[in-house]
């Protein structure tokens, strides 16, 4: 395995290791990926494999420009084309019907397929000179907090890929907004990058709320997620002497100040989490951020890494 400093040499052999059947890990806007093609079920079997993810747990298909949507998507509403038009490159991933050409194992079993255009330039040339549809599940062994920089990313998962690509700290730092388009009614599977609100006044109709068969359909559905290894609980002040994410000054070396502004603090997030979990004895407390539409992205991880384990 080599980390390579993104020259068009290391994108060039990334392609290929691509093309080739294996993984590397690419950065994204969101957060770090474990990318392979998409339409090569081996690679994608690999992929789960290294995560430790259950195999009826969905990948999000990267492409690089529209035009490639038609070799994963089988049909699409014009309302995908309207936010695609609108979010894309970008953190929006849209669930449409799925083309033949994506293998079931990428689908996790279902006839959908999630499929977005990353914004971060090395993801998008990566996937130019792959010239295939690359799928790519954050970084990270499964249920556990995503890598939104190279140093985060656990050992285990760098045994078995062949590349890492150095792309700096990510912008966004939480996962992409998904969106279901396969129903008459437009739904949020999970918030991200993109808002409620950005997604509501493009579609000028309201989002359909989730039923409750869905919770199985995604894996960032799931109640526990995205979480460190110590116990995250939500509080409104976090105690002295004690691991803690919180709002405002701060001179508690367990303490990590977090931004007041719900883009930054998603940007921050899981490497503060991170942080905190090497410092924590058993427990890391959060300060629980305001419960409003703004931070819903945010309230989501928090919620997620916080549940209790469901098994
Ligand atoms: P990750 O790759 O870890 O960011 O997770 C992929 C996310 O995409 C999951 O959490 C699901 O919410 C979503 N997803 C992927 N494919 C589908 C699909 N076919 N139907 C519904 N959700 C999907
Ligand atoms: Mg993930």
């Amino acid at each position: 395995m080599s980390v390579l400093k993104p020259s068009s040499a290391a994108l060039q052999s990334a392609a290929a290791t691509i093309r080739s059947g294996g993984v590397v890990i690419m950065p994204t806007e969101t957060v770090y990926g474990l990318a392979c093609n998409a339409t090569d079920a081996e690679a994608v079997q690999h992929v789960f494999e290294i995560k430790g993810r259950p195999a009826d747990n969905p990948l999000i298909v990267h492409i690089a420009d529209v035009s490639q949507l038609k070799q994963v998507a089988e049909s699409w509403p014009p309302l995908a084309e309207k936010l695609a038009e609108r979010f894309w490159p970008g953190p929006l991933t849209l669930v449409l019907p799925r083309h033949p050409s994506v293998p079931k194992e990428t689908t996790g079993g279902l006839d959908t397929v999630a499929v977005r255009i990353p914004s971060h330039p090395i993801a998008l040339e990566l996937i130019r000179l792959a010239d295939c549809p690359v799928a790519a599940p954050s970084a990270n062994l499964f249920m556990g907090l995503s890598p939104t920089n190279l140093n985060m990313i656990d050992p285990a998962i760098e045994i078995d890929v062949e590349v890492m690509l150095d792309g700096g700290p990510c912008e966004i730092g939480l996962e992409s907004t998904v969106v279901d388009l396969t129903d008459e009614t437009p739904r949020i599977l999970r918030p991200g990058g993109v808002s409620r609100a950005q997604i509501q006044a493009v579609v000028g109709r309201p989002l359909g709320s989730l039923p409750p068969s869905f919770v199985r359909k995604s894996p960032g559905m799931m109640h526990r997620h995205y979480a460190p290894d110590a116990r995250v609980v939500l509080v409104d002040e976090a105690p002295d002497g004690e691991a803690a994410l919180v709002f405002g000054e701060t001179s508690n070396s367990l303490h990590i100040r977090m931004p007041n502004e719900p883009s930054a603090y998603g940007a921050r997030l899981y490497a503060a989490l991170q942080a905190a979990d090497s410092r924590a004895d058993s427990v890391i407390f959060v300060e629980q951020p305001p419960d409003s539409a703004d931070w819903e992205a945010v309230n989501d991880r928090l919620q997620k890494a916080s549940a209790e384990p469901e098994f």
